[in-house]
């Protein structure tokens, strides 16, 4: 469903990616593991076109992102920041409906219904009229989700989901993530849960300087890392 091919990308004289290679099937839950620095933001950034690829190119569902609409493009690529990024002036009914009816010019009360439907998935229905201000960062981020979902996203990338959260609400937005994937949501994640990683990711990606050094199924990339940089990565959390 998405396809990297030769992605490179520089900021001033700092190569940040070095020729990505990187694909997700439908229905995938990849989860991209690496040091602080490593790239990681920036190419999830570069997939939903928050940054210009420098060569290369991404495709999404077979069309490449740069030669089509946007607007269409950042809505099938849901985000979802470590900081939330919700409207704080909105409430968080109009958090989830404002997209969909100035992105995809949807009638008020389809937009309303359908936010009201991702909001009940994510448990927060019952916040729907209180201002996106008052939310724990759990609850902030469960919204985002929901607005990401409202606008009817084939995939959704995650950075750092849950790193700006206290460690009581880590576990109420992960456990929202893992039902996505239950249902068969594609997903990128780029986290430090190692635990998601393990037990809810159909595969790894482990990037250091800018270069994706190995990827495999959780249990070989945990169990039997080859590469001496992801032994030395994965020691960290022992
Ligand atoms: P972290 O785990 O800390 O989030 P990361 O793997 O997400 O790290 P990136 O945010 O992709 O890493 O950053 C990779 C490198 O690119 C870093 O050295 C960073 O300083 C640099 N960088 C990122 N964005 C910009 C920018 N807009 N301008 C200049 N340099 C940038
Ligand atoms: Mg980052």
């Amino acid at each position: 469903i998405i396809e990297v091919n030769h992605l490179r990308k520089s900021f001033g004289s700092l190569e940040v990616l070095k020729d990505i290679n990187f694909n997700v099937e439908k229905g995938e839950v990849v989860t991209v593991i690496g040091s602080s620095g490593s790239g990681k933001s920036t190419m999830l950034r570069c997939i939903n076109l928050l940054e210009t690829p420098d060569s290369g190119e991404i495709l999404v569902n077979g069309v490449n992102v740069m030669e089509g609409d946007i607007n269409k493009h950042r809505s099938e690529v849901g985000m979802v920041f470590q900081s939330f990024n919700l409207f704080n002036n909105y409430t968080v009914l109009d958090n989830c409906v404002l997209g969909q009816t100035k992105v995809l010019k949807r009638s008020h009360k389809e937009a309303v219904d359908k936010a009201h439907q991702y909001l009940k998935k994510v448990g927060m229905d019952e916040f729907a009229d209180k201002p996106s201000t008052l939310l724990s960062g759990g609850q902030k981020q469960r919204v985002a989700i929901a607005r990401a979902l409202c606008m009817d996203c084939v995939v959704l990338l995650f950075d750092e989901p849950t790193s700006a959260l206290d460690p009581v609400t880590v576990g109420e937005v992960l456990d929202v993530m893992k039902q996505l994937a239950d249902e068969g949501l594609t997903m990128v994640v780029v986290t430090h849960e190692m635990g998601f990683a393990r037990d809810v990711s159909d595969r790894v990606v482990f990037m250091e300087n800018g270069v994706i050094v190995e990827e495999g199924k959780p249990e070989d990339i945990f169990t039997a890392p080859k590469s001496e940089s992801l032994q030395r990565f994965l020691g960290r959390f022992i």
